[in-house]
């Protein structure tokens, strides 16, 4: 059965007049789902009582619900998110002074077995229907106005390539919730074929890459997908992505103690990093995982070492500090919600005071 969330606002007219209902309605329902926000067909009250029973009936909103708030110290909220088959994915707002940002999930686990990142570490279930991406934006929506959306959950959204894009485009539509596609970042692990099908969608979103290392050797030891996608053609892929839309990639570099943390690492980052035209990098200490507590943070002097090297090679880059960490929440943290002991969890309609 389709879901309402997953019908893009330029498929409900034709969707209607195939079922013999007026076109004008199409508006209607726009107005019902993204401008009043209903989380029930019965609310539009603009719509006749039996064209409600039959949306209802053949284009339920979703089947998501949130099972499980938990707080961190710092005001990041995480959300679990079950659906109808009983699985679950994890969703982190993020308040700062002039945003509030959404981290989405698209996938129930994950299938690239990052070493050191837990969402993978019990492997892959499924990957989300489209509603159910969406579903994430429009339950974590209800908490605050969602400013910006990371698509940096659980999963690899170029391996769910197309749920993906249409759950962004559907939330980017200016007719649907409109948030301007420079607020929305899609993150992949270096899935190649996506770039050059990103780059022809012609849809200003940000992409950020996740790159962790700036050799072969060590990156197909922390990262499988390396032996499918070397740098070289991952690089390659980069290059050719912004040449063609113009547009700056971030990558994405998560430091870890004793494993990609030397100075000799840092110069050969900026030496790759310097092969994709206007490439920005972005910092990261590691977040503790529970499946591997050999690995561990690097310390503050490690980071602006770090920083140094790049900056004296005129890359640019950000020091990024990873939020949410006493609720699990931070990256690398989101993990299958069956084997997940989040902190603080309290019901979905009780929150705890964010100071405990
Ligand atoms: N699969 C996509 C989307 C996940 S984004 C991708 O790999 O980009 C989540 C980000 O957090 C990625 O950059 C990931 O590499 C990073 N990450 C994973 N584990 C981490 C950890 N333990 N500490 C800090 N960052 C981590």
């Amino acid at each position: 059965m389709r879901k309402a969330w997953s019908i893009l606002p330029e498929e409900w007219k034709p969707l209607l007049v195939e079922r013999g209902v007026r076109p004008f309605r199409a508006e209607q329902i726009l107005q019902a789902l993204y401008r009043d926000w209903i989380d029930d067909w019965d609310q539009a009250t603009t719509l006749p009582k039996e064209l409600r029973e039959r949306l209802k009936a053949e284009f339920p909103l979703t089947d998501a619900e949130i099972r499980a708030v938990s707080r961190g110290l710092d005001g990041t909220e995480k959300l679990l998110v079950g659906f109808e088959d009983g699985e679950a994915v994890e969703t982190v707002l993020i308040p700062a002074r002039d945003r509030f940002t959404q981290c989405i999930s698209t996938q129930v686990g994950c299938a690239m077995g990052c070493v050191f990142c837990a969402s993978g570490s019990q492997g892959i279930v499924r990957s989300l229907e489209a509603d159910e991406i969406v579903a994430q934006f429009m339950l974590g929506r209800r908490r605050g106005e969602i400013t910006n959306i990371v698509v940096m959950g659980m999963g690899e959204p170029f391996v769910n390539y197309d749920a993906t894009m249409r759950a962004l485009r559907l939330i980017n539509s200016g007719r649907g919730p409109n948030l301007g596609a420079r607020h929305v970042t899609i993150s992949t692990c270096g899935i190649v074929p996506g770039f050059a099908r990103l780059a022809a969608e012609g849809i200003q979103f940000e992409l950020s890459v996740s790159l962790h290392a700036p050799t072969d050797e060590l990156r197909s030891e922390l990262m499988p997908v390396n032996r499918r996608w070397p740098l070289d053609e991952l690089i390659a892929a980069c290059a050719a992505y912004t040449r063609q839309t113009k547009r700056i990639i971030t990558f994405e570099y998560t430091v870890i103690k004793g494993v990609n943390d030397s100075r000799e690492m840092a110069e050969e980052l900026a030496r790759v990093v310097r092969q994709v035209p206007m490439a920005k990098v972005n910092l990261i200490p590691l977040s503790p995982v529970a499946h591997r507590p050999d690995l561990k943070t690097p310390d503050e002097q490690t980071m602006l070492m770090f920083l140094d090297v790049l900056m004296k090679r005129r890359v640019q880059t950000m020091l990024r500090r990873s939020r949410g960490k006493d609720a699990n929440a931070a990256c690398g943290q989101l993990r299958l919600s069956r084997a997940a002991t989040p902190m603080r969890t309290t019901s979905p309609h009780r929150p705890s005071s964010p100071v405990e």
